[in-house]
This record gives structure tokens, sequence and C-alpha cells, in this order.
């Protein structure tokens, strides 16, 4: 896939193929695509060059049935609703927790499964308990973004993500806004969801987390994937950026 933003070529043909139920960690120096390549799963922004399916199906386009000279397929852009249907497919969390400060944990949790899904108050409600235990946070169903810590806040935004019953969960360094002492337990839910089967992309600089739980490690810089592996590349990187990278966050 390629991303440019005006002249400024940002992803330069990254190939990349994530199977079901594996964990992804994208690792990388600032600047080097990272958000960019998620955000464009996400299609929070649209890909200036190649492909992206996800399930097998093409995000964004679909194929008209006709080809150009070339041979090429002719593709047609999804319209919101169908672009909706595919978003559903995803879970994504941030760096920022971007919780509804004005309202509590569960509110918070209920918000997407009643407005975007239609779901029932009390169905919702029921499902929000559910996955804000599972997130280790079922005592604080009530608390405010400003009453819950940082690690708390971000397993809320985690639980909320569920709540709408992703296939794929998107991670955007969840944890570097983070007090050290909060990271580790945001950490370990991303490690049970990992248990549980979950397909995960994760940008992230712990490199722990990477060793113990990734399937696939990519290290990507200036727009291209420098290396990829499984996580032994970690303790065994061959490209000299991919060492130097991992000697300054070490
Ligand atoms: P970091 O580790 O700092 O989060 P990153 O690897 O996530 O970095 P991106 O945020 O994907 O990097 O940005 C890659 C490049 O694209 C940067 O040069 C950035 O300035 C540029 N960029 C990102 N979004 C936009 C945008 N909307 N418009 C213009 N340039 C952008
Ligand atoms: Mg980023």
């Amino acid at each position: 896939m390629h991303k440019a933003f005006g002249s400024l070529h940002v992803l330069k043909g990254v190939d990349m193929t994530v199977m079901p139920g594996s964990v992804t960690v994208i690792l990388g120096p600032s600047g080097s695509g990272k958000s960019t390549f998620l955000r464009l799963i996400n299609q929070l922004e649209t890909l200036t060059g190649g492909t992206i399916e996800v399930d097998g199906e093409m995000i964004g386009y679909k194929p008209t049935g006709r080809t150009d000279a070339d041979g090429r397929p002719i593709l047609q852009t999804l319209d919101d609703k169908a672009v909706a249907a595919q978003r559903s497919k995803l879970g994504m969390v941030f760096q920022r927790f971007n919780l509804f400060p004005h309202m509590t944990a569960i509110e918070n949790v209920m918000e997407a499964p009643v407005h975007v899904k239609h779901m029932s108050k009390s169905e919702a409600r029921e499902l929000a308990i559910a996955e804000l235990n599972r997130v280790g946070l079922g005592e604080r169903l009530d608390y405010y973004p400003a009453e819950l810590s940082g690690g708390q806040q971000q397993r809320v935004a985690i639980a909320r993500a569920l709540a709408m019953k992703p296939e794929i969960m998107l991670f955007d360094e969840p944890t570097s806004a983070l007090d050290p002492e909060l990271v580790g337990e945001v950490l370990n839910v991303m490690l049970s969801l990992a248990k549980e089967g979950m397909t995960m992309i994760v940008v992230t600089h712990e490199i722990g987390f990477a060793r113990e739980v990734a399937d696939q490690v990519v290290f990507m810089d200036g727009g291209v994937v420098v290396e990829q592996g499984g996580p032994d590349i970690i303790d065994h990187p061959s490209e000299p950026r991919f060492k130097d990278f991992l000697q300054h966050v070490l």
C-alpha cells in the first residue's frame, strides 16, 4: 500500500499479511508511518495506492466487474453505509484515551452499541458490564473518566472498543501516555485478549510485550518495512537500522 499527503510520500509500498487470531507488533521511529498505517486500515485516511483487504474483502472500494485498458479491475468507492459496516469490524485504541468526559465508564462503553448498533439500553448495559469486567473494571462502572487513573481510563477505552465486537483490534501506542507504573495493567489486558485469540495489530515501544506476545514483529522506517519476522528478530535483528533502533529503545 501507498500513502502520500500531498508531495510527502509517507508509506512507500508497505505489504503485510495478518493472520486471524495473531498478534502483529509494529515498531519504528517517530514519523515512520505507523499511525498512518493503522488509520488506513480503519479508513480514517484514504489510500493513494494499493489495496487493503479485511476478511477477504477490499476496504473502501468494490470491483465494478470492468477492467481498464491494461486489464486492471476498475474500482468504485463504497458508500458511507458500506464503509461503516467495514469499520465496525475494527476496534481502535489510541494513545490518548478519548473517553467522553461527561459520561461514566459504563456510559462510555454503552454509547456505540446503543447509538450505532441500536441495541436496547438494558442489553447494552449487560454487555458493558461484561466488557468492563473483562478489563478488570467491574468495580468502577459509575466512575467518570476524571475519577479514574490513566491506566483505568485506557482499559475503559479497550472495553468500549470490545463492546462493538470487532474482529480486529488496532492499538496505536496504547501505553505511551501512561505513567510507568500504569503500563503493566494495560499490557496485561492486551495479553489476555491475545490469549483469547483476538486478532491484534499493535504499535508500541514496549519491546517486552512484543517479545512475549507477538506472533509477527514488523520494523518500519521511512515508510517501508525494513525487517519483519517472528519475535526472535528482536534479539537477533539483521538490518542495521533495526539494530540501531533497538539499541535506543532497550
Ligand atoms: P510517531 O511514532 O511519532 O507516532 P508514526 O510512525 O506514527 O510516528 P505517522 O503519524 O504515521 O508516524 O506520520 C508519518 C508521517 O506522515 C509524518 O511525517 C507526519 O508528519 C505525516 N503525516 C501524518 N498525518 C498527516 C496528515 N494528516 N497530513 C500531512 N502529513 C501527515
Ligand atoms: Mg504514531
